[in-house]
């Protein structure tokens, strides 16, 4: 034992502290020794110096071994005393021992110290090392007390058998509001809602199986508030009783948290899911975490589950897949929103649509990207209703129809290029201006007071309307006019639509011409028919008639010459007849040939004065040259001479006829390539609206003239195709009462065919 021991030696011989030295140096040889021998000295040393082990004389002159037992039985009970006597009876043993010494040595047998010595040590440490484990065990008792009744964590140990609260601590009697004894007389049952009973007794009946609980329940609080609480227990011996020490935490707040957080959630979400647009929101990775409904629906998913964690790559065709997957990535890569971007795709149906997206980052507290929030409108009504718009528009633009729109009161707001084309007004010539702009002052107010009350009460009006263009010509158009009324029923603006109907009019005009014309010839065929047969039979039955006289012999040979002249007369008047229905029919086959030969004007024109002078003196009426042409040089022309005496007889024999004083004179003019020559007489003239007509064929003036003159209404018609078939004109000049000027054109050189 090379351990260093403090040993106090109460010993008044020297020779005996001596001897007791060196048996004890024989075990303990590290020993330090201090010697006393009387009590003052012997308290001071206890105290100051705090020996491991005391060992006393019984006897001793000024102090006493018992008493300095007793002394340090009170000072350091701990300390092992052993008394050394020079003689003991069984008596002073016993008291000894009682007193509290370890043990007791006689001197005559002092070998034996040591071993005590050894002996008190031992056991003096081991009573230190049970006083210790005991202190420990009182310390950590106090120690668990205190926390147990300090936690703030409200704490309890039950009865696992009677389920009576054993123990409560503080904070369990704040939070639940029932002092200690109260909790005491409870059983956890107490502090359940009723409803929860059955569930505990359950838990508790299995809880051998699991001795360490964890669970979440609902607690009543004294004052009847429910609380939610989540508990741990584990079992514990606690007075010898089986119990349970559980441990409560109040969660009511995280709970109201977590049920407001869920409510709220479904809020949103019937929200987000009856929204008219698509919302969709997508991680880093362009997978879907959430779609509502309304994208559910385009997608044409069943259910969420179908498109949650696929990209657009997984759920759209190749090329809509990739525009949609490029532009989350962008979104996700730059941390730019895309805006308003129109997309189009095929519904489950196969049917085109469009969405108009946003696409806006989402970042978390960091501003790191985590994904975006997609919104979708779907535009496809909108887009439709724009193609249709644009149409119609190009429709009305591109339309072979002009078309006006005006707003109520009759302002242009809109013409179409064909509007354009046909009135030759620009867009920036009459928008902003009234629609009369375009009328002529040739229609009647009624006509526009008609068209306003027509379509101003929602009415179609439909007409045709002398309009005026820009250059101020006027034009027929077929008009339909109409209101345009919005989804009130409201007029917002009239619409005409137009047609220029100038050439059909034309057209109608030109045929109306044509039957007027085809029915006056019909007429004219019946009247010269009828006056044909007269024309006729006149001369024939003045031949037929006096050709009978011929061979009555009641006439003399000077009256029978006389019926033989009328006879031959009527005969020519019958020839002259025939013979221009025989050229007219000719003329009309286009069969008549003509006879080329050069002609000296002079001579014609000589000619014909003698032919007709006779005709005209016996008229009254002389037939003359005019002076300028009797003083004009000889003119060769190349044409028909048969057919140009023709014309001029036709001409000659009616101004004979219609003249019954004053003269007639023919001439001739040169104009250029042509000669005109002319036959001018002083008869009863023609009035202007007749100048046209009387060259068709079959024409009169009128029907009283023929009676009195005669004649078929051949004459001009066979005159003017005469003259067209030697390539020239005819026409005539003349004043009812005053006189008659007909004038035909003949080519000098050229004849044409
Ligand atoms: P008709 O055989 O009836 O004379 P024409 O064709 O020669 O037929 O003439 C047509 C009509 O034109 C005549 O019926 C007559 O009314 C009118 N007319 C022609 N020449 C003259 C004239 N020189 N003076 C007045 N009227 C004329």
């Amino acid at each position: 034992m090379n351990q260093t021991y403090r040993v106090l030696l109460v010993e008044d011989e020297t020779h005996d502290a001596e001897l007791n030295i060196r048996e004890i140096k024989k075990v303990l040889p590290l020993c330090k020794f201090e010697i006393v021998d009387n009590r003052s000295a012997y308290l001071e040393v206890l105290k100051s110096y705090l020996p491991d082990i005391i060992i006393s004389d019984y006897n001793m002159p000024s102090f006493d071994g018992l008493s300095a037992l007793k002394i340090a039985q009170e000072v350091c009970p701990l300390t092992p005393f052993i008394m050394v006597t020079g003689s003991i009876n069984e008596d002073t043993a016993v008291e000894c021992m009682k007193a509290g010494a370890i043990d007791y040595v006689l001197k005559d047998s002092l070998k034996r110290l040591g071993s005590s010595v050894l002996n008190a040590l031992e056991q003096r440490k081991i009573r230190q090392e049970r006083m210790e484990a005991i202190e420990t065990i009182r310390v950590n008792e106090a120690k668990y007390r205190y926390m147990f009744h300090n936690n703030p964590q409200p704490m309890w140990i039950y009865d696992a058998d009677t389920l009576f609260f054993l123990e409560v601590n503080e904070a369990a009697v704040k939070h639940y509001g029932y002092n200690q004894d109260e909790f005491l007389s409870m059983t956890i049952k107490d502090i359940r809602p009723e409803n929860e009973i059955a569930k505990l007794i359950e838990i508790i009946q299995h809880s051998d199986q699991h001795p360490n609980q964890a669970g979440e329940w609902t607690h009543k609080k004294k004052n009847g508030e429910l609380i939610f609480v989540e508990t741990i227990s584990h079992p514990i011996v606690f007075n010898q009783r089986n119990a349970k020490h559980v441990l409560i935490n109040d969660i009511t707040k995280r709970k109201r948290a977590e049920e407001k957080l869920t409510r709220e959630r479904k809020l949103l979400r019937t929200l987000i899911d009856n929204l008219p647009v698509t919302i969709y929101v997508k991680d880093v990775e362009c997978r879907k975490v959430i779609a509502n409904r309304a994208d559910l629906e385009i997608i044409g998913a069943q259910s969420e589950k179908d498109v949650i964690g696929k990209t657009d790559l997984d759920t759209f065709n190749n090329e809509i897949g990739a525009r949609g997957y490029a532009d989350d990535k962008i979104v996700i890569d730059t941390g730019e929103p895309v805006i308003n971007r129109e997309e189009d795709f095929f519904d489950k149906y196969g049917n085109q649509r469009w969405l108009l997206t946003s696409k806006i980052p989402l970042s978390d507290e960091n501003s790191k990207i985590i994904g975006l929030v997609g919104i979708g409108r779907d535009i496809t009504e909108q887009k439709q209703a724009q193609e249709k718009i644009l149409k119609l528009s190009k429709g009305i633009e591109q339309s072979p129809a002009s078309i006006e729109i005006t707003d109520t009161s009759g302002i242009i707001e809109y013409i179409n290029p064909k509007f354009t084309e046909t009135t030759g007004y620009l867009p920036e010539d009459v928008i902003g201006k009234h629609a009369r702009i375009l009328r002529s002052d040739q229609m009647s107010p009624e006509t526009y007071n008609d068209l306003w009350e027509t379509i101003s009460s929602g009415g179609i009006w439909k007409k045709e309307l002398l309009n005026k263009k820009k250059d101020g010509s006027v034009f027929w158009e077929s008009v339909i006019l109409t209101s345009i009324k919005n989804e009130k029923g409201i007029i917002t603006n009239y619409i005409a639509i137009k047609e220029d109907i100038s050439e059909r009019k034309l057209m109608q005009a030109e045929l109306i011409e044509a039957k007027e014309k085809a029915e006056e010839s019909d007429r004219l065929k019946s009247a010269f028919l009828a006056n044909m047969s007269h024309e006729i039979r006149t001369p024939l039955n003045s031949i037929i008639g006096f050709s009978e006289l011929l061979s009555d012999d009641d006439f003399d040979e000077v009256q029978k010459a006389d019926f033989i002249k009328t006879i031959i007369d009527n005969g020519n008047s019958l020839l002259v007849i025939i013979s221009d229905i025989m050229d007219f029919s000719i003329l009309e086959a286009r069969q008549m040939k003509i006879r080329k030969e050069l002609i000296s004007t002079e001579r014609l024109l000589a000619d014909l004065v003698t032919d007709f002078s006779s005709k005209a003196s016996l008229k009254g009426i002389e037939i003359r040259i005019d002076q300028s042409s009797v003083q004009a040089s000889d003119i060769i022309i190349e044409s028909d001479l048969y057919r140009i005496k023709q014309i001029f007889s036709n001409l000659i024999g009616n101004a004979l006829k219609f003249t019954n004083k004053g003269y007639i004179e023919i001439g001739f003019n040169v104009k250029n390539e042509m000669i005109e020559f002319h036959v001018k007489d002083t008869g009863i003239g023609i009035a202007p609206e007749h100048h046209q007509t009387i060259f068709e064929r079959f024409r009169q003036v009128d029907a009283a003239r023929t009676r009195k003159y005669g004649g078929n209404g051949l004459g001009l018609a066979i005159s003017k195709n005469l003259v067209e078939l030697l390539g020239g004109t005819i026409r005539v000049e003349s004043e009812l009462n005053k006189y008659s000027d007909f004038s035909f054109t003949i080519p000098i050189k050229k004849i044409m065919e």
